[in-house]
């Protein structure tokens, strides 16, 4: 067992997150109808952390980022056309942690662990194998396929993994020569940037492969000082960085908001890259903004923005073989 010493700061910091209702209620003055509100769900619980707590407005439950991670009854509504797999994972699946949806490029789902748990994520049901087997099918599969350019490193968030367990496994992906690219899918960073530390970005000054991040942040007080400083670490060692953002009622269904998210990205020398129309996961009711909100709010963005900084609008729909421009 490892000595408190010897476990890493940002694994102390996890350790930090609010899992307790009661706790963040207390945290953040909830009176009792307030608390009346939240449910509890065993298969999928509260997960916060304290840095994105600290952003919360106390005594409401309107706070678009509490919005994002409160377990609340709205989850229990079964609406049609919501369903357990929204996407399609099951039917793609190459091995247990290997997804192919689109050509070239493969998802491998490396961990089931997060720093965070967004309510309305699609992977929530996500029948993961988190038995420590390693990788050795998923890599066989990869070096059979010359096809294969780029592996996605997704999860749950590549980043829960310690960095003893991603260093081999991307050797092991490096080694493979058809292999060009190598993407983190992660929102990590947004919730932990202690994270992004020095041993971390040792790690990545030895990939042999071109590195992309695709962050997840959906509104602008997400990205602290902190968190974009983490980010500019990345930069300065040659990593590209894209965002992909969820449009959420309540959340960022605003011109206001997604054009200062924009902003701030952009900024930062961040792509904006997709907006996802909301994946129709179980529960996740509460947060779809209807389409034609959808184009209102992107020709509303086109006239204020750039064209860079304008995300393009997607939605992912299962047996496509690319994600859908809307
Ligand atoms: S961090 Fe990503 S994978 Fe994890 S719960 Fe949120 S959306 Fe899902």
């Amino acid at each position: 067992m490892l000595q408190l010493s010897e476990v890493s700061h940002w694994r102390r910091v996890l350790r930090t997150n609010f899992t307790n209702w009661r706790e963040l209620s207390a945290f953040l003055e909830l009176d009792e109808q307030q608390q009346s509100e939240i449910a509890i769900r065993p298969d999928f619980p509260l997960n916060l952390p304290h840095r994105l707590a600290q952003k919360i407005a106390k005594g409401t439950l309107d706070d678009p980022i509490l919005r994002q991670f409160l377990p609340t009854h709205s989850e229990a509504k079964v609406l049609p056309g919501f369903a357990a797999d929204p996407v399609g994972d099951e039917h793609c699946q190459k091995t247990t942690k290997l997804l192919q949806k689109y050509r070239g490029r493969v998802l491998l789902v490396c961990t089931s662990a997060c720093a965070m748990h967004c309510r309305y994520c699609f992977r929530q049901n996500f029948d993961y194998d988190v038995e420590l087997k390693g990788f050795a099918n998923e890599l066989e599969q990869i070096a059979a396929d010359p096809s294969i350019r780029e592996v996605i490193l997704s999860g749950g968030d590549p980043l829960s993994l310690s960095d003893a367990i991603l260093e081999g496994l991307i050797q092991d992906l490096a080694s493979i020569p058809h292999l060009r690219r190598l993407r983190f899918h992660t929102r990590f960073p947004i919730g932990i940037p202690e994270r992004i530390d020095q041993s971390f970005l040792g790690l990545l000054e030895r990939v042999p492969l071109q590195t992309w991040f695709v962050i997840h942040a959906n509104h602008p007080r997400e990205l602290d000082e902190d968190v974009l400083g983490a980010l500019q670490q990345l930069q300065r060692r040659g990593v590209t960085i894209l965002n992909q953002a969820v449009l959420l009622k309540g959340v960022n269904d605003s011109a206001d908001v997604l054009s200062e998210l924009s902003e701030r990205l952009v900024d930062n020398g961040i792509l904006p890259y997709y907006l996802h129309q909301l994946d129709r996961v179980q529960g996740s009711g509460h947060f779809e903004v209807p389409e034609a909100e959808g184009h209102a709010l992107i020709d509303e963005l086109q006239k204020r923005l750039s064209g860079y900084a304008v995300p393009k609008y997607v939605r992912e729909v299962a047996g496509e073989s690319s994600k859908r421009l809307l």
